[in-house]
């Protein structure tokens, strides 16, 4: 079965909208962009869109391509200084990563977990941390699809700051047992196997064939690999793990448009709570 990411996103979208409703004051959204990248400036610009529809505030500040490290803090903390969600947007200029310079966004307004802090705040179980919003989906695809996680195998390949990390957190949370794999795990496939739940976020088209999952198994697919035709696929091959597994999210159309509610729905949040 192949789980709709865009049916669970619309549903989201709505829930978002009577949020918005509800607020004395608009939600803002400011997104730091350093980059010249198009496949960047196309996400950036769906954002905005989504941003617009919902009523949100959304506003694009660009940076120098080769803009340096405090050049990006300070665009960094003077966002956050509004009181409005922020996201740093990736890539970064050469040389800069991350986790250093997201320490200037205010976790409070940290809207897609890229301060350090905010996966602190996760990894410790604060409820006022905002997880990265493509973990956030992977847990979300999994509760829309009924998927009780006490007790299962999850397994999750990929270990960055911003997905892998933590979605294993967020399963751990839920009483999952988890395994994270990575570039250096021996023998993947059969580690992967022991997967009730597993989570593909590497970044190497459809690498996770059916001889990595388990029958019976739910695996979500958090890639997004560009194709030379202009297209999009997955780390999963869907077609073969779809005879095999009991669900899985196809790309494009499965964690992609969740991500982007669950990013939205962050930044009304922050409204919610009064702003930073
Ligand atoms: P990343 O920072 O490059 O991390 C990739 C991870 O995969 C690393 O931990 C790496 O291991 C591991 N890996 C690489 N090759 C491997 C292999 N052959 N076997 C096992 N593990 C391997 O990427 P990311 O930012 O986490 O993103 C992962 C994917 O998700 C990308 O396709 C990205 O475009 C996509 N993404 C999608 C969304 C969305 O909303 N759908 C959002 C963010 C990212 P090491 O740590 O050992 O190097």
């Amino acid at each position: 079965m192949l789980i709709d990411g865009k049916k669970l996103a619309a549903e989201l979208g709505a829930e978002i909208g009577t949020r918005v409703a509800a607020l004395k004051t608009q939600p803002g959204l400011a997104i730091v962009v350093a980059t010249g990248d198009e496949s960047t400036a196309w996400y950036v610009r769906s954002l905005l869109r989504s941003a617009d529809r919902l009523g949100i505030a959304a506003r694009r500040i660009d940076l120098p391509t080769d803009a340096d490290a405090a050049t990006v803090r300070a665009a960094l903390a003077e966002a956050s200084a509004q009181g409005h969600g922020v996201i740093c947007q990736t890539p970064l200029p050469a040389g800069l990563k991350l986790a250093d310079v997201g320490m200037a966004i205010h976790p409070a307004v940290d809207v897609d977990g890229a301060n350090p802090v905010s996966l602190g705040l996760l990894a410790s179980g604060s409820p006022a941390a905002f997880p990265p919003a493509t973990a956030a989906a992977v847990l979300r695809i999994l509760d829309h699809e009924g998927i009780d996680l006490v007790g299962k195998r999850a397994v999750v390949i990929g270990r960055s700051n911003v997905v892998g990390k933590p979605a294993a957190l967020m399963l751990l949370a839920r009483h999952a047992t988890v395994t994270v794999c990575h570039s250096r795990t021996a023998d993947l496939p059969a580690v992967a196997r022991e997967a009730d739940v597993l989570v593909a976020a590497v970044g190497r088209p459809e690498m996770v064939t059916a001889d990595y999952v388990k029958p019976g198994a739910v695996v979500i697919d958090v890639g997004t690999n560009a194709t030379a035709d202009g297209g999009l696929v997955g780390d999963v091959d869907t077609a073969s793990v779809e005879q095999v597994a009991a669900a899985v999210t196809p790309v494009p159309g499965g964690v992609g448009p969740v991500t982007t509610m669950l990013l939205m729905s962050h930044v009304v949040t922050v409204a919610e709570r009064g702003g930073r």
